[in-house]
């Protein structure tokens, strides 16, 4: 990944920059995560939050995740193209792959909730599945 990163989305009302370097990228085919990029999986990587610069208002829709904690889902308000997500780990924050300026930089290196995934998404064998998350984390 290059450093600094940016994006944005559809309607340019909301830019951003990040940079560092992502601490991991991956899919997450969870059911919530279907919900709400309306398709089999989100691909995000999750970055130091103080290392991004948001311009633009960002709409946060919370739902309780499957650690029971808050999951937040950021959006603009405009055009409705999913960004970010605040998860429950502390100075991190989500950005989604396909906001990036460079969606081909995105280089997923793990699979999870691959229990949800759905029988019409084809994965990548090479990558770690996990059937939730990784036992070491806890988002
Ligand atoms: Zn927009
Ligand atoms: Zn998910």
């Amino acid at each position: 990944m290059k450093i600094p990163f940016t994006g944005g989305c559809m309607c340019g009302n909301v830019r951003y920059e990040c940079t560092a370097e992502p601490i991991v990228m991956g899919n997450c085919h969870c059911r919530d995560c279907q919900r709400a990029t309306g398709t089999a999986f989100a691909a995000a990587m999750l970055v130091p939050l103080n290392a991004v610069t948001v311009t633009g208002d960002v709409k946060y829709f919370d739902v309780i995740g499957d650690s029971g904690s808050i999951v937040g889902r950021g959006f603009c308000p405009n055009c409705g193209s999913r960004l970010f997500s605040k998860p429950p780990m502390p100075g991190l924050m989500g950005i989604m792959a396909g906001s990036l300026d460079e969606p081909s930089e995105f280089q997923p290196g793990i699979d999870v909730y691959t229990a949800s995934a759905q029988p019409w998404d084809c994965m990548n064998p090479d990558l770690p599945k996990f059937d939730k998350m990784p036992p070491s984390s806890n988002v």
